[in-house]
C-alpha cells in the first residue's frame, strides 16, 4: 500500500451519476466525468505495460488535442527497458497531448486538461507553461508535487472519484 499524502483544503461535491442536471455544477461534474472517461479509454492506446495513462485537451467544448504515455515518434514502442523499468524518453500522456498542440493551428491557452492519473511535475510544468487553466484527474500519482505546483501556479485542480453510483468531485 503507497501511502498518498492528499493536499489538504479540499472541498468535495458528490453527485448521483445518473441524476438529471439541475444547476450548473451538476452539469460541470457530468461533462468532467465524460471528458475524463474519454481520456480512460484513450490510455487503452498506451503500449505501456506498468502504467496506461490517457489526456484529452478541452477548450470551449472542443476537444483541441489528445495523448496516452509512450515512446516519441518513429521509436520502437516498447515502454520499459529489460529489467522493466519505464526507459527515460517515454513520454507522459500529458506532454504527449500538449506537445501536440504544438503541432497543431490551436492554442491550449485557457484549455482545461483531463488525464487518468494526477500530473507529476515535469508534465506540471509544461502545463503551466502552455497556458491550461484547469486540471481534472482521475487518481492520485504516488507523488503528489505536481498537483501542489499546479495549485501554487493557480491553476483549478479537480480530482473526479465515481464510487458506486455516484461522482465525487473534489475540488483541490
Ligand atoms: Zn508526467
Amino acid at each position: 500500500m503507497v501511502n498518498i499524502r492528499v493536499p489538504i483544503h479540499c472541498i468535495t461535491i458528490v453527485l448521483p451519476q445518473k441524476q438529471t442536471m439541475q444547476n450548473n455544477t451538476d452539469k460541470q461534474i457530468s461533462l468532467d466525468s465524460r471528458y475524463l472517461r474519454m481520456a480512460q479509454i484513450w490510455a487503452e492506446n498506451s503500449y505501456c505495460k506498468r502504467r496506461q495513462v490517457g489526456a484529452i485537451i478541452v477548450k470551449d467544448k472542443m476537444i483541441i488535442s489528445d495523448g496516452y504515455n509512450g515512446t516519441p515518434v518513429g521509436f520502437e514502442n516498447i515502454c520499459e527497458d529489460d529489467n522493466d523499468h519505464t526507459k527515460p524518453y517515454v513520454l507522459h500522456a500529458e506532454a504527449n497531448a500538449i506537445t501536440k498542440v504544438a503541432q497543431s493551428n490551436n492554442s491550449s491557452s485557457g484549455a482545461t486538461l483531463y488525464v487518468t492519473t494526477s500530473p507529476c511535475i515535469e508534465c506540471s510544468k509544461l502545463i503551466i507553461q502552455s497556458g491550461i487553466k484547469r486540471v481534472v484527474f482521475g487518481e492520485y500519482y504516488r507523488i503528489t508535487d505536481g498537483v501542489e505546483l499546479l495549485k501554487r501556479a493557480g491553476i483549478e485542480c479537480v480530482q473526479l472519484k465515481t464510487i458506486g453510483d455516484n461522482v465525487e468531485m473534489v475540488i483541490i
